[in-house]
């Protein structure tokens, strides 16, 4: 008989789990061998080899475990993910390159402790004269996952969590640039889930995941529904896969700072939101546009807070360096050996030197300049002086490029705020704070690292991965009235 050593740590966990009746139930999952699985701990050498593990996780997830037992899995998620955030975002800092190890704590604690879990799938019923009617979330099996560089674990924690509350498993196929980290934390999440009594491979990975694996992965019938999270080239071509498929696509949001607005609150709070995790976010301040009165307060206010104010030949400097024409000649794009470094290495390579904890540059330019148009991703914030509303308004639309995805007001005037949020039309729109407020970091309501604009689910948690369900009864059955 070949035995191999997770069996052989399968068999030790169920004698030690022995002493207690209540943990033998549980420890009993772990024997569910998904297939004699080729994987090690959810990673595989194929993309059909990862789905089809999934696959069979998936049965035995939706078959031999109850609501308690998603919730107990996903609460020692939770806790795996507290345990490391460090030294995940450690690891990714040295991976890819790009970011801040503390804003990227902040980032895996918000994903741990605000992803709703199957909590919020909750049952609607209908009790009528023609009888009872209940609509219930449903999975929808196997769920691919494709994961950006620029939250890599914090996507994988949080999709985890959303998409196994609802009964799913997940294969992920990651970002090339962020795959070892990735892969490490993919194995420490099945560990913890199996430790927790959960069957394998309910999340698994392609190892060497590229854009072949994401079209093997599309055309595999086993997978039921396709998530992207990244840029607009990545959310187009699974639009065009034919699967179902939720998209999160690029942002590139505008503030209006009005001439009502508390300029100094403003200055403060963008200072913060721009220069988190070094604006690598989507959802993070990209462009600024400040009205006329309000103008030289809101630049002494975000200088204050530790902006460095580049001048006019500093700015066309890091212009040229930060940005290059795209290949379509249509606009800019970020350099990407400048996206996500800290502001004090942008400005060394054109000779300023600030201390690291200058966590972000400001340039004062017109409404058309590319650093206002492209998704720069990087800490360097333009800021534009506008004439009135009505003017911020325009720019703004044209700087968002119809993304729809998030945008924030400085202003005490309400009509201000209505009619910026009915025209910008974006899934986040937040009044008077950082934009990351919007996905619960320092604001209300849920986190999660899918902002699916495109397709329209928007804040995503585990409802948006779920299948509704109706069972009707008739009349004479259940009812009691
Ligand atoms: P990216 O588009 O380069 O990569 C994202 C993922 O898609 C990766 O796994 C990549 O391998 C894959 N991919 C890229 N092009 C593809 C294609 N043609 N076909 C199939 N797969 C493809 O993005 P990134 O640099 O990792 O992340 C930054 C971008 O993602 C920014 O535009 C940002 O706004 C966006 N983003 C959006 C959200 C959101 O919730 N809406 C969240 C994070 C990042």
């Amino acid at each position: 008989m070949d035995v191999s050593s997770q069996d052989i740590e399968a068999i030790v966990r169920q004698v030690i789990a022995g002493i207690n009746p209540e943990t033998v139930k549980r420890s009993v999952a772990p024997m569910y061998r998904t297939n004699g699985s080729k994987g090690d701990f959810g990673v595989f050498d194929t993309a059909d080899d990862a789905v089809n593990a999934a696959h069979k996780a998936q049965r035995i997830w939706v078959s031999d475990y109850k609501v308690e037992d998603r919730k107990r899995i996903v609460d020692a998620i939770r806790r795996c993910t507290r345990a490391n955030a460090r030294e995940w975002s450690e690891k990714i800092v040295e991976e890819t390159g790009m970011g801040r190890v503390e804003d990227k704590i902040e980032k895996h604690l918000a994903v741990a402790n605000k992803t709703p879990g199957p909590e919020c799938l909750t049952t609607s019923a209908i009790s009528g004269d023609t009888g009872l009617m209940i609509e219930e979330y449903a999975p929808f099996g196997v769920i691919c996952s494709i994961t950006p560089t620029t939250n890599p674990t914090e996507t994988i924690v949080n999709n985890t969590i959303s998409m196994i509350s609802g009964g799913n498993t997940v294969v992920y196929n990651v970002h090339p640039r962020a795959k070892k980290i990735c892969a490490e934390c993919l194995k420490t999440l099945n560990k913890t889930i199996i430790e927790a009594g959960g069957p394998e491979n309910l999340i698994t990975m392609v190892k060497e995941p590229t854009m072949d694996t994401v079209d093997t992965l599309a055309a595999n019938p086993k997978v039921r529904l396709m998530a992207g999270t990244g840029g607009m080239g990545m959310v187009n071509a699974l639009l065009r896969s034919g699967k179902k498929c939720i998209g999160a696509g690029a942002g590139n949001p505008p503030v209006i700072v009005d001439e009502t607005a508390d300029a100094k609150l403003a200055g403060e709070k963008v200072y913060e939101g721009a220069s988190f995790d070094n604006n690598i976010l989507c959802f993070a301040e990209k462009e600024v546009f400040v009205i006329e009165p309000n103008y030289d307060t809101f630049i002494k206010s975000i200088q204050s807070a530790g902006a460095y104010l580049l001048d006019r030949e500093q700015t066309r400097r890091l212009t040229e360096m930060c940005l290059i024409k795209k290949k379509s000649g249509d606009g800019y794009e970020a350099n990407k050996d400048w996206v996500g470094q800290n502001a004090s290495k942008i400005l060394a390579q054109i000779g300023v030197n600030v201390p690291d904890s200058t966590r972000l540059c400001v340039c004062e330019v017109d409404a058309n300049h590319p650093f206002v148009m492209a998704e720069q991703m990087m800490p360097v914030l333009p800021v534009v002086r506008c004439k009135n509303f009505d003017e911020a308004v325009e720019f703004a639309l044209e700087a968002e490029h119809g993304n729809r995805h998030t945008s924030s007001i400085f202003s005490k005037d309400v009509d201000h705020m209505t009619r910026f949020a009915r025209l910008i039309e974006t899934t986040i729109y937040v009044k008077n704070s950082c934009t990351k407020a919007g996905v619960g970091i320092g604001g209300e309501g849920h986190c999660t690292m899918t902002i699916a604009g495109p397709t329209g689910e928007g804040i995503t948690d585990a409802r948006s991965f779920c299948r509704k369900r109706r069972c009707v009864l008739a009349e004479g059955g259940l009812r009691i009235v």
